[in-house]
């Protein structure tokens, strides 16, 4: 496994919270199995904070089983990742919801909703990979651009 992978990995792995990833979830992400992602924390990771984290993804599993609504919980919609809308945020005024990963690029570059003719790219075309690196802001006339550019190469992901 290459140093990047090994980076993001533990990245994603130490990001304790309502955002805290299933070892699935970082494989999905990462590019990688599994197998790799538990082989990575079994080597890096003590025995006791493997196990806290643990008992942490089953606390937020649980709670979004047991409360459908469960305030600022992550959930899936129309491929992307959504979030409660932050106090802050001054977009999408009537929805409740906001796509998280343009919630993260505002929170990144300081501005509380996305402009008009503006929007955030993922760059590596995996919709559920809000990392920071993998973001990209930008124009929707230079997104188009882009997006036709990708499908001459034969790369045909959507993205909003
Ligand atoms: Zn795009």
């Amino acid at each position: 496994m290459d140093s990047s992978t090994c980076k993001r990995i533990k990245e994603l792995y130490e990001l304790i919270g309502p955002n805290l990833m299933t070892l699935n979830q970082i494989a999905t992400v990462t590019g990688t199995s599994k197998s790799t992602v538990g082989r990575y924390v079994i080597e890096n990771y003590p025995e006791e904070f493997r196990k806290k984290r643990n008992e942490l993804c089953y606390h937020y599993a649980n709670q979004k089983e047991l409360h459908p609504n469960y305030k600022g919980g992550r959930t899936m919609e129309g491929g992307y990742i959504t979030v409660e809308k932050p106090a802050w945020y001054t977009g999408r005024k009537n929805s409740k919801y906001v796509r998280e990963h343009n919630v993260l690029v505002c929170k990144a570059i300081g501005i509380t909703e996305i402009p008009k003719g503006f929007c955030v790219h993922h760059i590596n075309g995996n919709k559920v990979d809000n990392s920071l690196g993998n973001l990209q802001f930008m124009s929707l006339s230079a997104h188009k651009k882009l997006h036709l550019e990708l499908k001459r190469r034969g790369r045909t992901y959507g993205c909003k």
